[in-house]
């Protein structure tokens, strides 16, 4: 059977608009196409393939276990899941794990553990969950109306309850709406999708001061921040604010669907049998990968790595900027960077992002200002700077159209 772009129409739910390019293989920051065109990766799958495409020790990792045992549910436990999950509470401030098979289900359960240990130890007045405008938690319809984007709520009848929203950095309007009744306050330590946002410092212990003040849990989402994205194993570990629930996703399957809520035991004790539950949450041959992926990147090589690498593509965006004034800044922080359009290109990310792929370079938007990078932690040197020369076509060919 041929199979082509056209086909996604006839098959496909139009919810997504996909790009013409489909890729069949790929290696390390290198991704190919039906017709062997080359491209690099600086994409990343959205910050989830951490390490590349084909890792060797994920590629192991998977066989592996695929030769194992693949799936079990949670009637019985398996190994891979209980060695991550150990893994994942020596490394953080949690106690216990509980895993989803995505960002979406792992907010979902981390806002639905808030609820229920709100309401057992306070009573059900204490339900209101706070939320930041722009942010991004999911698609679930608990998660994308906890996420401050209307746009992606609207249209599904009747929404979840005692849900608010602030402005992200504002301190004052969250302290004027937390009151006793608060039950959680969920927030991303860097907006992704809302457009590359860092806290202030300021901010982010506001916020915790506010929760303590007022126990309310705080849930950080670092499903996009998270697995060394910013140069830090979890953002959290940087800002030197400790949340009490964190969400992981996207990087710690470096590819494979895997998500896990961390949370301490105290908190975690609220979700007794029967209150909550995935079939596949936590799935051997996805904890196996989730393993071999945090053994690599949770040490100084990688993590110092994106440091470097963060300063090789920003000093690249600095040159490419200097020659054609299109950008206003550039935001983020590590591996998660975005070229903020100038007044002069308002509302053309996504012309960037296709001039790119054009280009030979796989970019992304978050909105229609920002182009957004997301590439492997571990992007050799070499592909950074080949990725920055076909930038700049991409930008050149948008400048001289
Ligand atoms: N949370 C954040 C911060 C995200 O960036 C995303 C996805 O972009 C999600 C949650 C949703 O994750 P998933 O698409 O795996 O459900």
């Amino acid at each position: 059977m041929q199979v082509t772009r056209e086909l996604f129409d006839e098959v496909m739910v139009p919810n997504y608009a996909p790009s013409s390019i489909i890729p069949v293989r790929g290696e390390g920051s290198r991704v190919w196409d039906q017709n062997d065109n080359e491209l690099i990766d600086f994409a990343g799958g959205i910050a989830v393939n951490c390490l590349g495409h084909c890792h060797p020790a994920l590629v192991a990792a998977v066989n592996e276990q695929a030769s194992k045992i693949w799936h079990l549910s949670n009637v019985m436990t398996n190994e891979p899941a209980l060695r991550l999950a150990k893994k994942l509470t020596d490394a953080t401030f949690a106690d216990q794990v509980y895993y989803a098979n995505s960002g979406g289900e792992s907010n979902e359960a981390a806002l639905k553990l808030a609820r229920r240990w709100a309401l057992d130890n306070y009573g059900k007045e204490k339900d209101q969950i706070i939320a930041f405008k722009q942010g991004f938690h999911g698609r679930t319809f608990f998660t994308v109306t906890v996420g401050g984007q209307e746009a992606y709520s609207d249209g599904f009848g009747p929404k979840p309850g005692a849900i608010d929203h602030v402005a992200y950095n504002d301190l004052e309007a969250l302290k004027a709406l937390m009151s006793d009744k608060t039950c959680a306050v969920m927030m991303e330590p860097l907006q992704g999708e809302g457009g590359l946002v860092s806290p202030t410092d300021e901010f982010a212990k506001g916020v915790r001061e506010l929760c303590d003040e007022h126990n309310a849990l705080l849930i950080f989402d670092e499903v996009q921040t998270g697995f060394g994205r910013l140069g830090s194993f979890f953002a959290y570990m940087d800002l030197g604010v400790t949340p009490d629930i964190l969400t992981s996703a996207k990087a710690l399957g470096g590819g494979f669907p895997i998500g896990a809520m961390l949370t301490t035991k105290d908190i975690a004790k609220h979700l007794k049998p029967g209150t909550h539950g995935s079939t596949y949450g936590g799935n051997p041959l996805a904890c196996a990968v989730g393993e071999a992926v945090m053994d690599i990147i949770n040490t100084s090589d990688v993590l110092d790595g994106v440091k470097v690498k963060e300063a090789q593509i920003r000093a690249g965006f600095e040159a490419i900027n200097a020659k054609y004034n299109v950008f206003s800044e550039i935001r983020g922080k590590g591996l998660l960077l975005g070229a903020v359009l100038n007044d002069e290109y308002q509302g053309r990310a996504r012309d960037f992002m296709v001039a790119s792929a054009e280009n030979g370079l796989m970019a992304l938007v978050a909105g229609a200002n920002i182009v957004r990078f997301a590439p492997s932690l571990v992007i050799p040197e070499a592909d950074i700077a080949e990725g920055l020369v076909r930038f700049e076509k991409a930008v050149a060919q948008i400048v001289n159209a």
